[in-house]
C-alpha cells in the first residue's frame, strides 16, 4: 500500500467505440455472422485506443476494466459467481454472458432497469437463496494486464459491494440481498488481494448508491464495508468512487475507514462545503469530482480551480476527476462537422473532457497561470454562452410569465367528461393503442433514403402519407374506437420535436450507450425553447382525413423531452420545463384548431427523473405535474387529454400522475396485475384509465379470455364509464403479425366484456 497518489483522472470512459465499432461487431456476433475471435480483437483494439488517448491526454491513474460487453453490473455478477443457477446450462462463458443479458430460446434473461437517473440501464443481478459468491477474476485480470503490457497506469475498476447488493433483486423467497453484505465482502477481500498481487497499485471500487437514499443505511454499511476491506494488508491502494449526488453523513463514514482514497461528486449539490467539515479526510487523497461526467457543457475552469485550491487546505492530496464516468457523453465533438462555433465553444464532450481534467490538474499544481490560456478560452466561451441571444428570447419569458399570471387549470374533470362524451360519443371501454405501430423495413428505407439524398422531401412525405393510410385502414378493419396515425415519420419520440424546436441541436454522432449494443443520440438543449412552426400537424389531418373514428394527435411531453437530452445547466430545469410545454401547449391549440378532438401527450419518464434524495422529490414532482398542466391546458374542456406512463411501480409518483389531470391515462399493468388501478384510486384519482392489457415487450399473442378477465379484474377496481382497453406501450418493436393477432383479441375481449358485464351498452 505505498502506492503513489495520482493527480489526473476520470472514473470511467466510453466503450462502444467512436464509431460504434462495439455494437457492430457484437451484433454480428449474436446473428453469427462472426466469430469469437473477431469480436475480441475488436475489443482488445478499443480498449487499446482509449487507454493510449487517455494517457497521451496526461491522466497520470486510468481506469481499467471499464469495457463490456454488455453491462458492467452483470460483469460484477459474474466476478463474484452470482449468475442463476438457470444460464448455467450455457457451456461457454461469453455466450452464457449474452443468454443473461438477452436470454435465449429456452431461457429467460435478467431484468433489466435503469442506472439511478441516467438514460443507462444495466442488468439486475438476481440474488436466491442458493447463490453462492465465488470468485471469477478473469475479466479484470485480462484487463490489468493488458493495460500494464501497454505500459498504462491502471487503476481496476469494479462496482462495489454495498452498490452491488443495493441494486440487485431477491428472488425465490431469499431475503434482502444487502444480508448477503458481509459474505460478499469476504470474495472482495480475495479480489483485492489477488490484484496486488498482480500489480494493480490502486483499485476505484464504485459505490454510487451511497449518494443517494436508495437504501437507508448507506453510511453505516459503508463504514462496515470498507473499514473491513482496508484492514487487510495484502491489497492495492482503495479508491471509494461515489456519484450522482452529494455524499451526507456517507462521507464521514468513510473517512473513518483506512481507505486512502475517496471520490466524490463536486457537479451535483454542495459538495464543496460538506468536504471541508470532515476533518479525518486530512490524511485522504480526495478525488475531486469537478469535470461533469454525464453532461456535455465545458467546465467552467476559473471557478473550478476555485474549487479545487479551497478543498486543497482540507485534505491531505487532491487529484482531479470527472464527477463520474464519462460514459454517459459522446466521444468527442471533433465528430460534429455541422455545429456553430458559439455552441461547439460552449460543450465537451468525453475527450474534451480528459483535457479539461488534465488542465486543472496541472493548474492546481503550477497556479492558474500555468494554464492561462485555457482560462482565457473557458472564460470567453462562458461569456459568449451568458449573452448568447438564443438563451434569451423575451417573447417566450414573457408569454410564461403571463400564463403563470392567469393560471393554466383545466375546466372541472365532471364538466370535460360530459362534454367529451357528447363530442366523441365512445362506446362503454373504448379501444385504442398507444401510438406507434410497428416500424416496418419500408419505414426505415425511407428514411435512410431520405438522409443520403435517394429521394427527396415530397417522396418521403409521399411514402410517409401511405404509411399512415395502412396504419387507419388496418385499425378501421380491427374495429379500434380511436385511431393513431401510427408515428412512422418519428425517428425517436424526443429526437423527432427536437429536430423542430428552437434552442435544440441534434447531433450528427453523439452516440451514448442505452443498453447492451443500443445507442441513442440524445438532443442537446442548449437555449430558450420555442416552436417556429407546427410540428405533428399535418401528418394528424391526413390521417383523420382518412376515417370517420376520431384519431388522436401524439405528442411527447416536457418531463420526457428534458429526461432524454443533454439540457442546459445555466437554469433550474423547472424553467426549462416551462418553455418545453409551452412549445408543446401551441402544438396542442394547433391540433385542436385543426379538428383533432384527442390529444396524447406522453410522459413515459415521469418516474426516471425522480431525484435520487427524498429531500428533492417534492420540489421536482411539483414542476413536473406544473409543466405538463402548462402543456395541456390551452385547449377547450370538450378536447380529451390523453396521457401515457410506462411503467407499473409508481410508489412515489402515484400523487403527481393524479395530480397531472390527464382525462385518460394509460398506463403498464399487463405484468403487474391491475394493482396499479387500486393504487390509483388510493391517491384520490377519479379520471379515466386504461390500463395496458396487451404486454408488448413480449412476441406473445395474449388470447381473448386473457384480456377479458383482466378487463373483469380492472372493473372491480374502476367503474365501465372510467374504463378504457389498449395494449401498454407503443407498439413500434413488435412484428405486424403479432401485432394484428393481438389487437384482434384485444377488441374482441373489449366487446365481450361489454355485451356481459357493461348494462345498456350491448353492441
Ligand atoms: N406514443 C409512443 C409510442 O407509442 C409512446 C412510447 C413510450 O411510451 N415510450 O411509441
Ligand atoms: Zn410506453
Amino acid at each position: 500500500m505505498t502506492a503513489q497518489p495520482f493527480t489526473a483522472t476520470i472514473l470511467g470512459s466510453p466503450r462502444i467505440g467512436p464509431n460504434r465499432e462495439l455494437k457492430r461487431a457484437v451484433e454480428k456476433y449474436w446473428a453469427g455472422a462472426t466469430g469469437r475471435d473477431e469480436l475480441e480483437s475488436v475489443a482488445a483494439k478499443l480498449r487499446r485506443e482509449t487507454w493510449e488517448a487517455l494517457a497521451a491526454a496526461g491522466l497520470d491513474s486510468i481506469p481499467v476494466n471499464t469495457f463490456s460487453y454488455y453491462d458492467q453490473v452483470l460483469d460484477t455478477a459474474v466476478m463474484v459467481g452470482a449468475l442463476p443457477a438457470r444460464f448455467g446450462k450455457v457451456a461457454d462463458g461469453l455466450d452464457r454472458y449474452f443468454a443473461a443479458a438477452r436470454g435465449n430460446d429456452e431461457i429467460a434473461p435478467l431484468e433489466m432497469t435503469k442506472w439511478f437517473d441516467t438514460n443507462y440501464h444495466y442488468i439486475v443481478p438476481e440474488i436466491g437463496p442458493d447463490t453462492r459468491f465465488e470468485l471469477d477474476p478473469s475479466k479484470v485480470l485480462g484487463e490489468l494486464e493488458e493495460a500494464r503490457a501497454q505500459g498504462i497506469p491502471a487503476r481496476p475498476v469494479i462496482i462495489g459491494p454495498v452498490t452491488f447488493l443495493a441494486l440487485s433483486k431477491a428472488v425465490d423467497g431469499a431475503g434482502a440481498p444487502l444480508d448477503r453484505l458481509a459474505e460478499l465482502t469476504v470474495a472482495y477481500g480475495e479480489l483485492l488481494q489477488i490484484l496486488a498481487e498482480r500489480g494493480a497499485e490502486w483499485v476505484q471500487i464504485d459505490e454510487p448508491v451511497l449518494a443517494t437514499d436508495i437504501i437507508g443505511n448507506a453510511a453505516e454499511l459503508a463504514e462496515r464495508t470498507y473499514a473491513s476491506l482496508g484492514r487487510l494488508t495484502d491489497r492495492p491502494a482503495i479508491l471509494v468512487a461515489t456519484y450522482f449526488g452529494e455524499l451526507t453523513d456517507a462521507l464521514p463514514a468513510l473517512a473513518r475507514t483506512p481507505v486512502e482514497a475517496i471520490g466524490v461528486d463536486l457537479v451535483s449539490g454542495d459538495g464543496r462545503s460538506a468536504v471541508s467539515a470532515v476533518p479525518e479526510l486530512t490524511d485522504k487523497l480526495l478525488v475531486a469530482g469537478v469535470v461533469d461526467g454525464r453532461n456535455v457543457w465545458r467546465t467552467d475552469l476559473e471557478a473550478a480551480l476555485e474549487t479545487l485550491t479551497t478543498l486543497q487546505g482540507s485534505v491531505r492530496r487532491l487529484a482531479v476527476s470527472t464527477s463520474c464516468s464519462t460514459l454517459h457523453v459522446p466521444y468527442t465533438l471533433d465528430a460534429e462537422p455541422d455545429m456553430d462555433a458559439a455552441l461547439r465553444s460552449w460543450l465537451a464532450f468525453g475527450f474534451e473532457k480528459v483535457t479539461e481534467v488534465v488542465a486543472l490538474a496541472r493548474g492546481l499544481k503550477n497556479g492558474s497561470q500555468a494554464i492561462a490560456g485555457e482560462i482565457v478560452a473557458s472564460n470567453a466561451a462562458v461569456v459568449s454562452r451568458r449573452s448568447d441571444p438564443r438563451l434569451n428570447n423575451e417573447s417566450v419569458r414573457a408569454r410564461i410569465s403571463s400564463l403563470a399570471a392567469s393560471g393554466t387549470g383545466r375546466g372541472p374533470a365532471g364538466r370535460r367528461r360530459a362534454a367529451q362524451q357528447a363530442r366523441l360519443e365512445l362506446p362503454a371501454l373504448p379501444t385504442t393503442t398507444i401510438g406507434s405501430y410497428p416500424q416496418t423495413s419500408a419505414i426505415r428505407v425511407a428514411r435512410a433514403d431520405l438522409r443520403t439524398g435517394k429521394i427527396d422531401a415530397a417522396e418521403y412525405e409521399r411514402r410517409m402519407k401511405g404509411e399512415i393510410a395502412d396504419v387507419i385502414r388496418l385499425q378501421e378493419e380491427l374495429g379500434l374506437d380511436v385511431l393513431v396515425h401510427g408515428e412512422p415519420e418519428r425517428n425517436d419520440m424526443v429526437q423527432y420535436f427536437a429536430e423542430q424546436l428552437e434552442g435544440f441541436f441534434a447531433t450528427q454522432n453523439g452516440w451514448v450507450q442505452s443498453y447492451g449494443s443500443r445507442c441513442v443520440r440524445p438532443p442537446i438543449l442548449y437555449g430558450d425553447v420555442s416552436r417556429p412552426e407546427p410540428m405533428t400537424v399535418a401528418w394528424i389531418t391526413h390521417a383523420q382525413s382518412l376515417t370517420d373514428k376520431p384519431v388522436k394527435g401524439m405528442l411527447t411531453g416536457p418531463v420526457t423531452i428534458l429526461a432524454w437530452s443533454f439540457v442546459r445547466d445555466d437554469q433550474p430545469l423547472a424553467e426549462t420545463a416551462e418553455q418545453v410545454a409551452l412549445a408543446i401547449r401551441d402544438e396542442t391549440v394547433d391540433l385542436e384548431s385543426a379538428g383533432i378532438a384527442i390529444i396524447q401527450v406522453d410522459e413515459p419518464a415521469l418516474r426516471e427523473l425522480l431525484p435520487l434524495r427524498s429531500k428533492d422529490k417534492e420540489a421536482y414532482l411539483r414542476w413536473a405535474v406544473d409543466a405538463f398542466r402548462l402543456a395541456t391546458s390551452g385547449v377547450a374542456d370538450s378536447t380529451q387529454i390523453h396521457t401515457h406512463l410506462c411503467y407499473s411501480e409508481f410508489g412515489e409518483v402515484i400523487g403527481a400522475i393524479a395530480d397531472l389531470d390527464a382525462d385518460v391515462t394509460s398506463i403498464e399493468a399487463a405484468r403487474s396485475h391491475m394493482e396499479v388501478l387500486g393504487d390509483l384510486n388510493a391517491a384520490g384519482f377519479t379520471n379515466s384509465v386504461g390500463p395496458g392489457v396487451y404486454d408488448i415487450h413480449s412476441p406473445r399473442v395474449p388470447a381473448v379470455s386473457e384480456m377479458a378477465a383482466a378487463l373483469r379484474e380492472a372493473l372491480n377496481a374502476v367503474p365501465a364509464e372510467r374504463l378504457w382497453v389498449n395494449p401498454d406501450c407503443g407498439l413500434k418493436t413488435r412484428r405486424t403479425e403479432e401485432v394484428v393477432a393481438s389487437l384482434r383479441n384485444l377488441v374482441a375481449a373489449a366487446k365481450e366484456v361489454r355485451a356481459k358485464e357493461v348494462q345498456g351498452t350491448a353492441d
